[in-house]
């Protein structure tokens, strides 16, 4: 009798580890998400589905360097259960006063539903040390503007989807189908832009704000000038003249800006010169702009076409037609 109650107690099976992996975490009614910007809202979105409700605190058209605190934006960051942000200062001018005021421990550093993007993205421009010589540095902590490559926008999908995942691990496996579907897509379309661009690799560009440097370098473009002699600071006439000569030098056909810069200060330069002003598409602003992918590419199409490129589409049928 002894005996059997020992074998049956050797080879009973071990009943936590059974209980354990029937306790599947349930899924949150609905996760409450802060994004800093409409890019980091849209990913969230396409990536949390029906079970996210996204609050984006910076909307489209406005300078990231010049947002200012809201009561609203504090009301939002108290609920929420988690909060993405692009880091290395973007957010500067609004967030971290906001942050500190949510009191909301899991959006703090090192809290649960915090995510800083700007951690994962190897930095261009990052200063040895910190210039003051000319008013506050708007790029303190390397260069923020990183979402201009679209590699760091595939980046910024994965750490949307890490984030829901470990806020909302109950729908893991949905929120990893909906990433791997976004990727996909995305890893095709920029390697039609690539090669779209290809002919026109090595061209020297101009810029308003220090905003493409991401861009340049996936892209293979060189930044001969910036109509800001430093980021947020006006041109002088003499700044604008020696700009304008770099331009023929370089041969210069672009201009790109974004559509919050001051377009006056820059439109004497554009009628002289005669190069073409791009102003970046603003995501969520029209229908055309709807998703990531479509206004990046009607990005790079304005930029190709300057260039004398064909258009996207018919790049595709003349690639098309070669096979
Ligand atoms: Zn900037």
């Amino acid at each position: 009798m002894r005996i059997v109650l020992i074998f049956a107690l050797l080879f009973a099976p071990p009943l936590n580890t059974k209980l354990g992996a029937q306790q599947k975490p349930a899924p949150l009614e609905e996760v409450k998400v802060v994004a800093t910007t409409v890019l980091l809202g849209q990913l969230v979105q396409t990536i949390g589905g029906d079970a996210v409700d996204v609050d984006v605190l910076v909307k489209a058209g406005h300078d990231p360097h010049r947002v200012l605190p809201k009561a609203s934006m504090l009301l939002r960051l108290k609920n929420a259960d988690a909060l993405i942000m692009m880091g290395l200062d973007y957010e500067h001018a609004f967030l971290p006063a906001l942050l500190e005021k949510s009191r909301n421990k899991n959006l703090q550093d090192g809290g649960n539903g915090y995510e800083n993007v700007g951690k994962r993205i190897a930095a261009l421009e990052v200063p040895k040390s910190l210039d003051r010589s000319q008013g506050a540095d708007l790029h303190p902590r390397g260069n923020p503007h990183y979402d201009l490559d679209p590699e760091n926008v595939r980046i910024m999908a994965m750490a949307v989807r890490e984030m829901l995942q470990k806020v909302d691990p109950g729908r893991s496996a949905q929120y990893q189908l909906r990433w791997t579907e976004w990727d996909q897509a995305a890893k095709q379309e920029i390697a039609i832009w690539k090669a779209y661009l290809k002919p026109i690799a090595g061209r020297n560009l101009i810029a308003y704000h220090n905003s493409w440097p991401y861009f340049a370098a996936a892209f293979q473009f060189k930044i001969a000038g910036f109509v800001e002699p430093k980021p947020g600071l006006r041109p002088s006439p003499r700044h604008l003249a020696e700009l304008e000569k770099t331009m023929q030098q370089a041969d210069v056909k672009v201009l790109l800006m974004e559509s919050w810069v001051a377009r006056s200060e820059a439109s004497g330069l554009v009628k002289r010169s005669g190069c073409k002003a791009i102003i970046a598409p603003l995501l969520g602003a029209s229908k055309q702009n709807r998703s990531y992918l479509t206004s990046m590419q009607a990005l790079i199409e304005m930029v190709g076409v300057a260039h004398g490129l064909p258009t996207i589409q018919e790049f595709k049928r003349d690639a098309k037609e070669e096979q």
